[in-house]
């Protein structure tokens, strides 16, 4: 068995984590108490990947729940799936990390770490196989930004050889108000760098327009937002949890989407996306899927991916599909839009087909997209950043923490070369490869 890690950090981390787990385990036959009632072997099959089965026959997540203050963890024991986790594996603090990413990761955070990296090893050991790890958090707030990356680069320091993956919240003024936001943002991104194999963005600005103006929900509450970020996590873990060949692990799957290691932010979607009450007038199609999963209205980043190219992708498709019909509607898709696609890495989107479909629906597509458009989201909190970092304003709550503006500094440019990076492949054609090795060679001189 290869087996994963889940930790969930701050208020966003464990509200998008409950709603994971909660969905997985109805995926999986599991009730709000872990035990199996399912129906399919294929529930069955790959259970250990995400749960530990206890000596009782229940099915426990292997999910560690961190956060400085105790509300959130608090309304995560006493809500329905409350019974599912291990009690000794909900660590919290009695402080809070007041949306400032230094308490999290530097005071505050770094009090409360060593008692999380004991429950990490004690999981780490029971382990037969551990492929890696994931964590969701969000990278506005302090703890989940501060702490959660702290956590990264601790695990990071001791099981050097796994993969760490993470599903990064990132911060939208349409969704939160807090003005600090782009700093703790651009802070994380910074760590997320260097210590991350796979980051999976998801950003409040579009899971909030989705809600908008495709869901048609006037006022989305983080319910709302979390009902996305929990199908498209479902989507991108089903090849993790059920059996299959295809980016069957987190090392697969970061082999074929990652071509720089530095260049693993994802882009996400996710369909079908139907307002609730139109759809049952509504019967899914494969070629439905597919445009629906490319649309950059169904992208949970806000930046258009016609914006740029993609250097690789990854579909799953969910259901009683045709294994053909999707390569073919995929290979159409990959046709009609070469030039969003990078010519020099060949065949660089891939597509798998699982046959157990998300509760309620026939039929789903999941789509993670290696874009150069990401760099969009990198532009807009970068420029929020500088806006604030150049008048030196609200630093005295970082410095006071013990932080030197020399981190601003380093955070900032890691997150400009990341934008030039990325442009930098957007560019780039496959024309070098056509010249002869003594062409090569003269160019190489000049
Ligand atoms: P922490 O507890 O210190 O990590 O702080 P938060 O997780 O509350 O971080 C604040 C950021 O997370 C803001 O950008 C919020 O909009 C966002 N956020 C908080 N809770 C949720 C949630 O449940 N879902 C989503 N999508 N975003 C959230």
């Amino acid at each position: 068995m290869r087996e994963i890690i889940h930790l969930s950090t701050g208020q966003c981390g464990n509200q998008v984590g409950a709603a994971f787990w909660e969905t997985i385990c109805n995926e999986h036959g599991l009730d709000p108490n872990g035990n199996y009632h399912g129906t399919s072997p294929l529930q069955k099959a790959r259970l250990n990947v995400y749960f530990n089965e206890a000596s009782s026959g229940k099915y426990v997540p292997r999910a560690v729940l961190v956060d400085l203050e105790p509300a959130t963890i608090e309304a995560v024991k006493s809500s329905k799936y409350g019974n599912l986790f291990r009690p000794d594996n909900l660590i919290y603090g009695q402080t809070s990390a007041g949306n400032n990413w230094a308490k999290g990761h530097y005071t505050e955070g770094a009090e409360l770490v060593d008692s999380v990296m004991e429950v990490v090893r004690r999981e780490a050991e029971g382990c037969d196989s551990l492929q890696g790890f994931q964590i969701t958090h969000s990278l506005g707030g302090g703890t989940g930004s501060g702490m959660g990356t702290l956590l990264i680069s601790k695990i990071r320091e001791e099981f050097p050889d796994r993969m760490m993956a993470t599903f990064s919240v990132m911060p939208s003024p349409k969704v939160s108000d807090t003005v600090v936001e782009p700093y703790n943002a651009t802070l994380s991104v910074h760590q997320l760098v260097e210590n991350a194999d796979e980051t999976f963005c998801i950003d409040n600005e579009a899971l909030y327009d989705i809600c908008v103006r495709t869901l048609k929900i006037p006022q989305p509450s983080y319910d709302h937002l979390n009902n996305l970020v929990s199908s498209v996590m479902s989507g991108i873990t089903t090849s993790l949890r059920f059996p299959g060949q295809l980016n069957s692990d987190l090392r697969k799957l970061a082999v074929n989407l990652v071509p720089f290691p530095r260049l693993h932010f994802f882009m996400v979607s996710y369909a079908p996306l139907t307002a609730e009450g139109s759809q049952s007038f509504r019967s899914l199609t494969v070629p439905e899927l597919t445009q629906q999963m490319f649309d950059p209205k169904n992208m949970m980043a806000a930046s258009d991916p016609r914006k740029g190219r993609y250097l690789t992708a990854a579909a799953f498709f969910r259901g009683n599909v045709s294994v053909k019909e999707v390569e073919d509607e995929m290979h159409k898709v990959q046709t009609k839009n070469q030039d969003y696609f990078v010519e020099w890495i060949p065949n660089n989107v891939q597509s798998s087909v699982c046959s157990v479909p998300p509760i309620g629906l026939d039929m789903s597509a999941t789509f993670i997209g290696n874009s150069t458009s990401i760099q969009g989201l990198f532009r807009r909190v970068g420029r929020q950043f500088t806006a604030m970092f150049k008048k030196k304003a609200f630093l005295h709550w970082y410095t006071s923490e013990g932080m030197d503006e020399m981190e601003f500094t380093e955070a900032q440019s890691n997150m400009n070369d990341l934008v030039s990076e990325y442009q930098q492949y957007q560019d780039a054609s496959g024309l070098d490869d056509d010249l002869d090795y003594d062409e090569q060679n003269q160019m190489d001189e000049i």
